[in-house]
């Protein structure tokens, strides 16, 4: 198969008058388009901007299905839902729970096949329970506990865990760090007291993400820089931010991508159940969230999560940090990729790499979802 007459973002340039070519599930060469060999099987990009598929590493639900619902339908219909968003991998994110409603969740996507109809599921980002009570935000604090050998051991056990998101300062949690790292596993610094001490000493473990930024951590002040100022400052991680525009306001969006660069922040949604449907009442996990005009809160008025899509918090980022489709988008495909390990593989358009792209155009609209070499969502009225 071959994409032809769009404009192809690679990692060093945007190529146009050239042609990619598919081979079964993986991108086999970009080549000038007088040069590609005959193929019966063409998609027109004209017009389009041909990217990498994005990447979610923190999002709960969408389209009334929760990570927590543990169910194969839940998998399958949110992988669904995201590919209209561009998404081609994600990585399904518990909530703070009862020990076995964790597991639950983890090992029904163990279990679960890829979806044949949209994104793949990646691998399973735990957030929580080994969290601090000072900065619960949604996260529900009477679950949240001190790192337990016994239950971790099962996350490490089902092969699919691939990020956890912990407050560092908790007593034994770097114990869990190092124990995870040996195994591959990520971790991000979240719903966290920790000072700018603690945050330097976890990197030093090995922690290489913070996760959504400024959202549930100890904040800046220029005598104690706090969690914020360690994430801010440590070139070493990864950050995470919620590109709503109501999780935080613009201007502190564009102040991470000037701190970070765009190579080390990560787009994400945060979405949870009620993302592609009307305004009433959800949950979260278990929690009764209500959302007004797409804003997610639980009962004491704190944000509970996001109804955003990666493709709009894209545009939104553009916009509030004055970057090209180009310049942004690596924050939601190599970036994520990078940090997850799947480099060569996911995240960026050349040979070799999986056949997970999107076609886009100007305004960041989502035409066309390929995973694997499948075309797994077409707009029909884009
Ligand atoms: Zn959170």
């Amino acid at each position: 198969m071959q994409i032809v007459n769009g404009s192809i973002i690679t990692p060093d340039a945007v190529l146009t008058d050239h042609t990619l070519v598919i081979e079964g599930r993986t991108i086999q060469a970009i080549v000038p388009s007088e040069s590609a060999p005959a193929d019966p099987l063409v998609i027109d990009a004209r017009g389009l901007w041909i990217a990498p598929g994005f990447i979610d590493v923190h999002v709960h639900g969408s389209d009334n299905h929760d990570t927590m619902d543990a169910t194969p339908e839940a998998i399958h219909g949110m992988g669904r839902f995201f590919a209209r968003h561009g998404v081609t991998g994600y990585f399904p994110t518990t909530m703070s729970a009862p020990a076995e409603a964790i597991a639950r969740a983890i090992e029904n996507v163990a279990a679960c096949p890829q979806p044949e109809d949209g994104a793949q599921h990646l691998g399973v980002h735990v957030e929580g329970p080994y969290l601090s009570k000072d900065f619960p935000g949604a996260q529900p604090p009477d679950v949240l506990r001190l790192p337990d050998p016994g239950e971790y051991a099962q996350w490490f056990e089902s092969g699919v865990v691939k990020l956890i998101t912990i407050a560092p300062e908790l007593h034994d949690a770097l114990g869990l760090i190092d124990e995870g790292i040996n195994r591959r596993i990520e971790f991000a610094i979240g719903h966290s007291g920790a000072s700018y001490e603690q945050v330097l000493k976890a990197a030093d473990h090995g922690v290489r993400q913070a996760t959504h930024t400024f959202n549930g951590m100890l904040g800046l002040h220029h005598r104690n820089p706090g969690t914020l100022g360690g994430v801010l400052t440590d070139d070493r991680i990864y950050a995470q931010i919620i590109g709503d525009g109501i999780h935080t306001h613009p201007a502190m969006v564009k102040l991470l991508v000037r701190a970070k660069g765009t190579g080390r922040t990560i787009l994400i949604t945060d979405a949870i159940r009620a993302t592609g449907l009307p305004d009433g009442d959800y949950d979260l996990g278990g929690q009764p969230v209500t959302v007004r005009d797409g804003v997610c809160r639980i009962a004491n008025g704190s944000l509970a999560g996001s109804t955003a899509t990666l493709d709009g918090v894209l545009r939104n980022v553009m916009h509030f940090a004055g970057l090209t489709l180009p310049e942004a988008i690596p924050m939601a495909t190599s970036v994520p990729a990078k940090a997850m390990h799947l480099a060569g593989k996911k995240g960026a358009l050349q040979p070799g790499a999986d056949a997970d792209l999107v076609l886009l155009d100007d305004d960041v609209q989502v035409h066309l979802t390929m995973v694997g070499g499948r075309v797994v969502y077409q707009a029909d009225n884009p």
